[in-house]
């Protein structure tokens, strides 16, 4: 847990699930709070989640899921319990689809945290709200614009939200760049997903360049723009390798070598290196 003034009256406070490396972000002024993502594998991390919100003392407005992967919705069953006022948001209907898809295949596989969590036993598109396209903005006194990005092709995942907060010059880039963190390029990511996620990085750091510009990422610590040059520069070493035929153990190795001080080694590094979908591209 680690808190960030971004500005006066506005705070930033971090909740970091310790095996995934997955960032539950808090934006907070005075009065209200915007929860971004639960960092959660279940209902037990969403607890801690929803005592993190509470422990902030601030009330909850919203609660923003930025994309379908299981880490970012698994915890909503105790936020919605503990704070039945707050809306639950996506940046598009699509991105409901999105989870309703991902709880039905966790559960073929077999992976449901617990029962409750199957797309038939709850009604994720029923808690869903979509944001106003100009963003959500969060009341009071000191008030802090969010607004959504949402990538038009598949990357680290099919959509992912991006969320731009100009009064705070802050940019939450979701999984389009993990910070210090090996990032995610297992089931569900081929090469075209690599290519497209260079696009939008490059869009993205266009867009918002400069070192004074704050980036917080799905995963790893606060830092700043720079964290998506180093994103660009990660995905190009795995591309590159890829191209040159290394595979499984060989480039987790390569990868971490190139990366030392990276986490997620154990599970996103280990599941990119032996996405099935290299072998037959
Ligand atoms: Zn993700």
């Amino acid at each position: 847990m680690s808190t960030t003034l971004l500005a006066p009256h506005i705070e930033l406070r971090r909740f970091t699930h310790p095996y995934f490396n997955a960032n539950a972000w808090l934006v907070c002024n005075d009065e209200h709070a915007v929860l971004i993502d639960t960092a959660s594998n279940g209902n037990d991390d969403g607890a801690r989640v929803a005592d993190f919100v509470a422990a902030s003392g601030r009330s909850l407005h919203a609660i923003i899921l930025s994309h379908g992967h299981p880490d970012i919705f698994f915890g909503i069953k105790p936020l919605r319990t503990r704070f039945p006022s707050a809306k639950v948001l996506v940046a598009k209907s699509e991105i409901g689809d999105d989870i309703v898809g991902m709880a039905q295949t966790m559960e073929k596989f077999g992976m449901l945290p617990s029962p409750d969590l199957s797309a038939s036993v709850t009604d994720y598109r029923a808690m869903l709200e979509v944001l106003p396209e100009g963003g959500l903005v969060l009341p009071g006194e000191h008030k802090i614009t969010l607004r959504p990005w949402v990538t038009p092709g598949p990357s680290e995942f099919t959509r992912l939200t991006l969320l731009w907060m100009p009064e705070v010059q802050t940019l939450f880039a979701s999984d389009l760049a993990y910070n210090h963190v090996h990032a995610w390029a297992g089931m569900g990511v081929d090469r075209q997903s690599l290519k497209n996620w260079l696009e939008y990085l490059d869009g993205v750091i266009a867009a918002h360049p400069g070192p004074e510009v704050r980036v917080i990422t799905g995963h790893g610590p606060v830092t700043d723009s720079n964290v998506l040059l180093a994103q660009r520069a990660y995905l190009s070493d795995l591309l590159r390798l890829l191209d040159d035929g290394v595979r499984g153990e060989a480039l987790e190795a390569a990868m971490k070598r190139r990366y030392p001080g990276h986490a997620g080694d154990g599970f996103q590094l280990h599941m990119t290196a032996t996405n099935p979908v290299w072998s037959s591209t």
